[in-house]
């Protein structure tokens, strides 16, 4: 066996970040920016109201209550004509251009209506009250998000403020997943004797697709040497990645182990972990693949563990794993020792002490994926004899 560590530096080794290239701001999401985005445009492009009021000449409101000529009214989207005088107002809305001459702005809640074209004002205000200037969120120039960035919503948006339509990014992995093996069902049928329901393929697009990336369903392959190296080799030829499903456990000699030892350059780990001892990984013309093992629950640790961190590596993502947290294990974990680090899957929280409390789910067999499926986290458990309830232990969290 080799440590998790190792297979993991090899892994990473072999899938440095994809070249950048340049995509339009709609496909962006999820992205990480290869190049600074740097401001052409001041945010906010004009000086303009933070509030629904009066635009006026501080000067006229150093001391309150006093009453102003109202001589227009500025929307959001447009723009007032009118210079203000002394004495005088302007109705202005949240959004529109400081009329010329104003230099600040009362808020409505602080207006009272005399008649039609008068205002009385109980609200002092400075030069400058109320008012957003132009480029007080942006300046021309401004490196207004690095590289490195990984686009969220709010970087979204702000790349949408500066009109920045298209930007320099490390691409999505294109990734083909395909499962192996005979006893697979996928078409809704009824089963034969020995035959169980494909449960990998369902699960392991989601979780390309939530990493981020663009995913081919090439679907169960028949177990059948001349099919499954057309299909690999077609699959290598179109995508960045493979991630195959089953047959490679220690003392299988199904048509996986037998089609990509022949023709990839592969290496046959057992890593000292549990679940997902047996994992696969290699180069085919170059391609990245991944071995995960056929049960449903080593699959999906061996995903978490060894295909997304080097899925975000090829994305130029610079934190590959989880979060890690220091947590309580309430129920402790019984194990002997192994030589493996388990990972135990389990339900975690904040609770009302601020630390982060895990509870073992119910099942922790490599095919119990139902029990598996209620978990937000793995707590690390190093060799040894397992921990006592009330514990820390290193716990990697999933999702909510
Ligand atoms: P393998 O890694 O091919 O030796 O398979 C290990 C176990 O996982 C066996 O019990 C398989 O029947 C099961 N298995 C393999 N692939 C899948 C799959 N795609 N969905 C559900 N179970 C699977
Ligand atoms: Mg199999």
């Amino acid at each position: 066996m080799i440590p998790l560590d190792e297979a993991q530096r090899v892994v990473l080794d072999a899938c440095p970040p994809l070249a950048p290239v340049d995509c339009d701001l709609a496909d962006a999401i999820g992205l990480v920016l290869a190049a600074d985005v740097v401001a052409d445009e001041q945010v906010p492009p004009f000086d303009n109201s933070a509030v629904d009021g009066y635009a006026v000449i501080a000067a006229d409101v150093a001391v309150a209550p006093v009453t102003l000529e109202i001589v227009d009214e500025v929307a959001a989207g447009a723009a007032s004509t009118t210079t203000l005088l002394r004495g005088q107002a302007i109705r202005i809305m949240t959004g529109a251009p400081i009329p010329q001459g104003a230099d600040a702005v009362v808020m409505v809640e602080h207006a009272e209506l005399v008649d039609d074209r008068t205002v009385r004002l109980d609200a002092t205000a400075a030069s400058g009250a109320a008012v957003r200037l132009a480029g007080s969120d942006v300046e021309v120039g401004d490196h207004v998000v690095p590289a490195g960035t990984v686009v969220s919503a709010p970087v979204l948006g702000t790349l949408a403020s500066v009109n920045a339509c298209r930007v320099r990014a490390h691409p999505r992995p294109s990734v083909a997943v395909l499962a192996t093996g005979d006893e697979l069902v996928s078409d809704g049928g009824p089963l034969a004797p020995g035959q169980i329901r494909e449960t990998n393929l369902r699960m392991l697009v989601v979780l390309l697709e939530q990493a981020g990336c663009d995913v081919t369903n090439v679907g169960v392959v028949a177990d059948d040497e001349a099919v499954l190296e057309t299909t690999l080799r077609a699959a290598a030829s179109e995508h960045d990645v493979i991630v195959t499903s089953g047959g490679v456990s220690m003392g299988d000699y199904d048509v996986v182990k037998a089609v990509l030892g022949r023709i990839a350059d592969m290496r046959w780990m057992q890593i000292a972990i549990k679940p997902a001892k047996p994992f696969a990984f290699g180069l085919l013309d170059g391609v990245p693949v991944f071995g995960l093992p056929g049960n449903p629950v080593s699959a999906l640790v061996s995903f978490e563990l060894l295909a997304r961190p080097a899925l975000r590596r090829m994305m130029g993502m610079q934190r590959l794993m989880r979060p890690s947290v220091i947590a309580i294990s309430d129920d402790g974990v019984e194990r002997r020792p192994d030589g493996k680090v388990h990972f135990q899957r389990v339900v975690g929280a904040f609770e009302e002490d601020g630390r982060y409390h895990v509870t073992n789910v119910a099942g922790q067999a490599s095919h119990q994926l139902a029990a598996t499926a209620m978990a937000t986290a793995l707590a690390v458990v190093p060799d040894g004899d397992g921990l006592p309830a009330g514990s820390e232990v290193a716990a990697l969290v999933l999702g909510d």
